[in-house]
C-alpha cells in the first residue's frame, strides 16, 4: 500500500525523463548523490534571475531578499535536524568541510599527543584521513572500531576502547558502502560517559533517516545538501553552542570578524566566525527548497518507500546464482553492495551503463572497509523516493545479461 504517487514525484525530476544508450535511464547511484527535482534546480534559476547580491552587509533591496533568503535557509536546517538555535547551524560546501573544520579547530585546540580518537572501519575516507593528518600532526593514537561479518559496527569492541584519553569519537549515522544504520545514540552515550565529544558524519542519513541532533545528543552532526535532493558545493556542519563558542575560527576573512586592526582582529559571533568569505548563497537557498520537496512527501513515508525497495531488490538479487550482498545489518537504508563470483565489479558496472542503468563500482571511498571483506570492490545500487520495483527488475535482468555475456 504504497502512499506516495511515485509517478508524479518521478515527473518532477526532469533528469529521469531520458535515455541512456538508447534504454529508459535507471537511476541507481542515489548514495553518491541525488537527483534534483524542478523544485530545486528552479530556485536556483530564480534566485540568478531575481535576487543575487552579497549577503548581510548590503542594505539595498536584492542584499536584503539574498539574506533573507539565505538566512530562511538556516532556519529550515535547524528545524530540519531539531537543533535548538541557528547559532548552532554552520554552511560549510559539504560533509567533508565539515569534518575537516572540526578536525583544524577542535581537533587542534582541544587534543593533545597521548590522547586518542575513535573512528569506525565503516568510514567513508572523509571521515578517515582528517583525523590522520589530525594525528600525524600532534602525536593523537587513532583507534577503529571493528566491523561485524554482517557489516554492522562491534560494539563490544568499541566499549572495551573507551577510556579517559578518548577525547573524540566521529562515526558515521549510516555506512555509504553497506547502509547499515549504526546506533549512534549508544555510541555517543557511551562516548559521553567518559567525557569525549561525538562527531557523527550524516552523509547517508540525511534523506533517509528523522535526525534529531538534541535527541542524539551528539556533538557535532555534517551533512552534505546533494544527497538529500538538493544542490552540490554546500552542507552543514552542526555543533553544540558551547563546544563552537570555545573553538577558534577555522579560516580568516570577510564575513567572519567583528573587528580587525593590524594589531588585533576579533571574531564575529556563531555562527558566522565559521562562515568567512561570500558563501555559496544560491544553493544554500535552493538547500531550503530540497527540504521543502522531503518535508511535502513526508520523510516517513519516502523512508518506508525505500525500505520496500529494499526488501525487493535484496530478495531479487539473492535469487541469481554467484551474487553476494556484502552488508547485511539488521538495520540498514535502501542501499545494496553486492559482488559476483568471477566477474569484476567494474565490468558489470559498464555492461549495466550500456542498458542505461546507473550503479557505482569500485570502493565508494571506503578502502579499509573492502579490505576488510577482503575485497577490490563492490557494486552498489542505491535507492531513492522516485525509484521504483520495475527499475529494480531491469537492474536483475540487467545482471542476468551480464553473467550471459562474460560467465
Ligand atoms: N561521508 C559519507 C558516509 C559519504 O557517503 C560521503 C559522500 N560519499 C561523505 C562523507 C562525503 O561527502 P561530500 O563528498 O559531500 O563532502
Amino acid at each position: 500500500t504504497e502512499i506516495l504517487d511515485i509517478q508524479a514525484i518521478r515527473a518532477d525530476f526532469p533528469i529521469l525523463d531520458q535515455e541512456v544508450n538508447g534504454r529508459k535511464l535507471v537511476y541507481f547511484d542515489n548514495a553518491a548523490t541525488t537527483q534534483k527535482p524542478k523544485s530545486v534546480i528552479d530556485t536556483i534559476a530564480h534566485y540568478y534571475n531575481f535576487d543575487n547580491a552579497n549577503i548581510h552587509r548590503g542594505i539595498h533591496t536584492l542584499a536584503e531578499r539574498a539574506t533573507r533568503d539565505f538566512e530562511a535557509s538556516r532556519e529550515a536546517v535547524r528545524e530540519f535536524i531539531g537543533a535548538s538555535s541557528i547559532e548552532e547551524i554552520i554552511f560549510t560546501s559539504g560533509t567533508t568541510q565539515g569534518i575537516n573544520l572540526v578536525a583544524s579547530t577542535f581537533g587542534r585546540k582541544f587534543i593533545k599527543e597521548g590522547d586518542e580518537i575513535i573512528i569506525s572501519g565503516l568510514e567513508h575516507h572523509s571521515n578517515i584521513v582528517p583525523w590522520q593528518m589530525l594525528c600525524e600532526e600532534k602525536g593523537i593514537k587513532l583507534k577503529v572500531i571493528p566491523v561485524t561479518d554482517l557489516g554492522e559496527l562491534d560494539m563490544e569492541a568499541y566499549q572495551n576502547m573507551l577510556s579517559e584519553k578518548v577525547k573524540l569519537v566521529s562515526v558515521n549515522h549510516v555506512s555509504n558502502s553497506l547502509g547499515t544504520i549504526n546506533p549512534i545514540k549508544h555510541i555517543i552515550e557511551l562516548a559521553h560517559n567518559f567525557g569525549a565529544k561525538v562527531l557523527i558524519d550524516g552523509a547517508q542519513a540525511s534523506s533517509h533517516l528523522t535526525i534529531d541532533v538534541q535527541a542524539l545528543d551528539a556533538d557535532f552532526y555534517a551533512f552534505s545538501a546533494h544527497k538529500l535532493y538538493g544542490p552540490t558545493g554546500i552542507g552543514v556542519l552542526y555543533g553544540k553552542k558551547e563546544i563552537l563558542n570555545a573553538m577558534p575560527p577555522y579560516m580568516g576573512g570577510g564575513e567572519m570578524i567583528k573587528e580587525v586592526t593590524f594589531e588585533k582582529t576579533t571574531y564575529n559571533e556563531l555562527p558566522y566566525k565559521f562562515e568567512a568569505g561570500t558563501p555559496n548563497i544560491a544553493d544554500v537557498v535552493a538547500l531550503k527548497t530540497a527540504l521543502e520537496f522531503i518535508a511535502q512527501h513526508g520523510k516517513e513515508n519516502i523512508a518506508a518507500h525505500e525500505d520496500m525497495l529494499l526488501q525487493y531488490a535484496t530478495k531479487q538479487l539473492l535469487e541469481i546464482d554467484g551474487l553476494k550482498i556484502i552488508g547485511q545489518a539488521k538495520e540498514k537504508v535502501s542501499v545494496i553492495s553486492f559482488i559476483m563470483d568471477g566477474i569484476h565489479p567494474q565490468d558489470i558496472g559498464v555492461l549495466l551503463d550500456n542498458q542505461g542503468i546507473a550503479v557505482r563500482t569500485g570502493h565508494h571511498c571506503t578502502q579499509p572497509l573492502m579490505q576488510r571483506f577482503n575485497i577490490v570492490g563492490t557494486t552498489r545500487a542505491s535507492f531513492a523516493v522516485y525509484n521504483t520495483t520495475e527499475e529494480i527488475d531491469r537492474l536483475v535482468a540487467g545482471i542476468h545479461r551480464v553473467k550471459k555475456m562474460l560467465l
